[in-house]
């Protein structure tokens, strides 16, 4: 059970936090964020720019320096201090939840479950602080030759607003973990929750100039970050658009390495021979969770045409039943969409879905005036080639498409650009290995769907992205493979 929640919270920070302090910014500039429930204003937010950007720079650069505090801690207290964090996050879970909740839209007791997620992704991280090994090799000649794997320094780390606490801590832990320091911008939407986390991470024990969080817009902030000549690395989660303007800028900066999480338009692929009831539900959550404002969100519902029908028909009676609300109410499972500006352009997708002759089972309008609500929608009859079909909705908007043959429904669950995630509903092994092997995604879950975890890797194939998330193989990202090589003196040479 979530903690109660607290319906109008306390914005208690919303300056920068550089160098373990809350300052304004340079700019003097402030910018406001919106509750999407209410459409009002719940407060103004310091603007960071390049100049903010600059002076985290320069703290991290001090935090980072050989000898400083941070890279003289032990790695296991590095750990102790990411164990510290994930404590006191679980501690103030009802505030935070609340704040996420106001800020975002989504219902409190999903906000809270992504909260208790951060805190999960940060105790396994915790756990790899001081386990980060390399290798000895027993290479030609006389020589002992060992690798180090060092932090890749100051890293920038960019944020969207769909999960915005728990994909603020996803950045930062595995950075914290292998010892680098970070500078982070969440989203110009959903600022509140990452900087109420700059005095935990104070307050956890963490030295001076080690965090940065810079609230700002992404073509100032965010560009600042990837154009600056002195960070190393930087890691985004965002549009595919955005991600390539990235991966440009930190190419003709200074080849940062990069790690990027892009966008998605999964395929979830059902055959005749399952569980129907599960497998609807399973691919209706698919797409509704977060109201459909998930990079992986299983939005192409290929089905088998043996069940299409009664497929379609229990889809939309369970859209239609989804409970669309008030974010504090425990029943609630849709909130708002996040803005205006995907308000429409959700809107604007299934009015060319109407159009193009895909069928509406249920939904398909606006809900009232006073928030950014969307019916969740049902589409049947939907083709390959419909807009619909192709570009990422970002919103409660599933499209059932109707197959007939496996080597078909493979071809074009493929035929994408994106290449995140796929799902298949199949009781038969042969079958679900043949697809395991077929897709191209960075996760294949085979009877369920969005089983995301912090041990398991997660990222996109394709235009979905570059690097991967969680495990060990997002530690990597953060790491440098040092290979040091010593001359053994032998008596007679
Ligand atoms: P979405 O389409 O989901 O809103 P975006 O990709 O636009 O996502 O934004 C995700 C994050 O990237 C936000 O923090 C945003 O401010 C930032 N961002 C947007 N444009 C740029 C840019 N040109 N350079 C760096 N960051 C950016």
């Amino acid at each position: 059970m979530p903690p109660l929640p607290i319906r109008n919270p306390d914005v208690k920070y919303t300056q920068a936090f550089i160098n373990n302090e809350y300052v304004n910014c340079v700019s003097g500039k402030t910018f406001p964020t919106i509750n999407p429930t209410t459409k009002q204003k719940i407060a103004d937010v310091q603007e960071g720019d390049k100049a903010d950007v600059d002076k985290a720079v320069d703290a991290a650069k001090a935090a980072f320096k050989i000898g400083s505090a941070w890279r003289r801690m032990d790695a296991s207290k590095r750990g102790a201090l990411l164990m510290k964090l994930a404590d006191l996050i679980d501690r103030d879970m009802g505030y935070i939840g609340s704040l996420e909740t106001i800020d975002n839209g989504k219902p409190y007791k999903n906000a809270c479950g992504d909260i208790g997620f951060a805190v999960d992704i940060l105790r396994y991280y915790a756990g790899w602080a001081d386990k980060i090994t390399g290798k000895t090799i027993p290479i030609n000649g006389d020589y002992f030759c060992y690798t180090r794997h060092e932090p890749v320094g100051i890293c920038g780390q960019i944020v969207p607003w769909n999960y915005p606490f728990m994909l603020f801590i996803l950045k930062l832990a595995p950075a914290l973990a292998s010892g680098c320091v970070s500078i982070l911008k969440p989203a110009e939407q959903t600022p509140l929750t990452a900087l109420y986390a700059g005095a935990l991470i104070k307050e956890a024990g963490f030295p001076p100039g080690v965090v940065g969080i810079i609230p700002g817009y992404g073509p100032t902030a965010g560009a600042a970050i990837t154009n600056h000549p002195d960070i190393n690395k930087v890691s985004f989660t965002g549009s595919t658009e955005v991600g390539q303007l990235i991966q440009q800028a930190s190419g003709m900066s200074n080849l940062k390495r990069t790690s990027l999480e892009l966008g998605g338009k999964s395929p979830n692929i059902v055959f005749g021979d399952v569980d129907l009831d599960a497998a609807v539900a399973w691919s209706h959550a698919a797409v509704m969770e977060n109201m459909g404002q998930c990079c992986v969100a299983g939005t192409r519902t290929f089905v088998h045409e043996s069940i299409y029908d009664e497929f379609v028909k229990k889809s939309a009676a369970m859209a239609s039943n989804r409970i669309v609300g008030d974010p504090f109410d425990e029943k609630t499972q849709n909130g708002p969409q996040i803005d205006d500006v995907q308000f429409e352009k959700i809107l604007e997708l299934i009015e060319s879905g109407k159009k193009e002759g895909a069928k509406v089972e249920c939904g398909g309008e606006k809900m009232g005036d006073k928030g950014y609500y969307i019916q969740p929608t049902v589409f049947s009859n939907v083709q390959d080639n419909m807009r619909i079909a192709k570009e990422e909705i970002f919103g409660p908007v599933q499209q059932i498409l109707k197959f007939s043959d496996e080597d078909e429904v493979i071809e074009r669950a493929n035929n994408t650009q994106y290449g995140l995630g796929a799902a298949v509903f199949t009781n038969d092994i042969n079958r679900a290995l043949k697809f395991a092997n077929s897709l191209q995604a960075g996760s294949v879950w085979i009877n369920c769907n969005l089983a995301i975890t912090p041990q398991a890797p997660f990222g996109g194939f394709k235009m979905s992205g570059i690097g991967r998330e969680y495990s060990e193989y997002g530690l990597q990202e953060y790491l440098e493979v040092k290979n040091v090589v010593i001359k053994i003196p032998q008596k007679n040479s």
